[in-house]
């Protein structure tokens, strides 16, 4: 009885990390409500998916295209899910069809990426898509995400060229292995000051998606809205075996 024991540990994980998001909001004065929790759930089976689902989770997040595709069908229509991290221009078509219920792509590094799913969701006519601008806040060229420099003029791409779009914040990964520093968020945030004052938005029209497992009480602390937790929840993943 292996597999119901192991499902029901990322419930009881789930539950200890929504614990430790309002704690550290709490610390800080914020308001937990207004922090999204994206479950990061790649090469997580659906059926462990389902049970966080079922447990009162709705928004939920995957990284590969084939896997997302093949995962979201079996899964109900309610899941808010999040693309995150680096998405092909040439996935894209694919994706916006087969994920009718795909609530934000965080993760829009280029201009290009940004006509692409401007045409996508024209094309099939579903409500605008919210995405995140991402920036490269470590500074090694291997990253995706733009340059702290170059935010702005992305940002404006978006709000100017492409109606099918709702730029919603920026999003950042940190360092190349995957770990945040706080030059990283504090980085982030001097993105969203000079996107604010450069577009005329309110702050709080612009979110700040960084945090993993890892660092995302942190994060909190420093004023993130929106963070991206995998491993604390569905516990380490195992690449060697893919299940999905
Ligand atoms: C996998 C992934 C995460 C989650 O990482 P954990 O450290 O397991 O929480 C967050 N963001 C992105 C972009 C990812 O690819």
């Amino acid at each position: 009885m292996a597999a119901p024991a192991m499902e029901g540990m990322a419930v009881v994980a789930w539950r200890s990390v929504m614990v430790r998001v309002r704690q550290a909001a709490e610390k800080v004065g914020r308001d937990s409500d207004r922090i999204s929790v994206v479950a990061v759930s790649k090469t997580k089976p659906v059926s462990v998916i389902r049970q966080l689902y079922d447990a009162g989770h709705r928004c939920f997040g995957e990284n590969y295209v084939q896997e997302f595709l093949d995962k979201a069908p079996q899964l109900p229509e309610d899941i808010k899910w999040h693309f995150i991290g680096h998405l092909q221009t040439n996935k894209v078509k694919s994706l916006l069809a087969s994920v009718p219920n795909l609530a934000m792509v965080e993760g829009v590094d280029s201009q290009k990426l940004a006509k692409h799913l401007d045409r996508a969701v024209s094309a099939i006519g579903r409500k605008p898509l919210k995405v995140l601008v991402q920036v490269n806040t470590s500074g090694e060229t291997s990253k995706s995400g733009v340059d702290p420099p170059a935010c702005v003029d992305l940002v404006k791409h978006v709000k100017a060229e492409c109606p099918n779009l709702e730029f919603s914040g920026l999003m950042t990964i940190g360092m190349p292995d995957y770990t945040s520093t706080p030059e990283n968020f504090k980085t982030l945030l001097n993105c969203r000051s000079a996107v604010c004052k450069s577009l005329g938005i309110a702050e709080e029209q612009c979110e700040l998606s960084m945090g993993m497992s890892g660092d995302f009480e942190q994060a909190i602390e420093m004023g993130s809205t929106n963070v991206r937790i995998g491993s604390t929840i569905f516990g380490p993943r195992d690449y060697s075996k893919k299940q999905c």
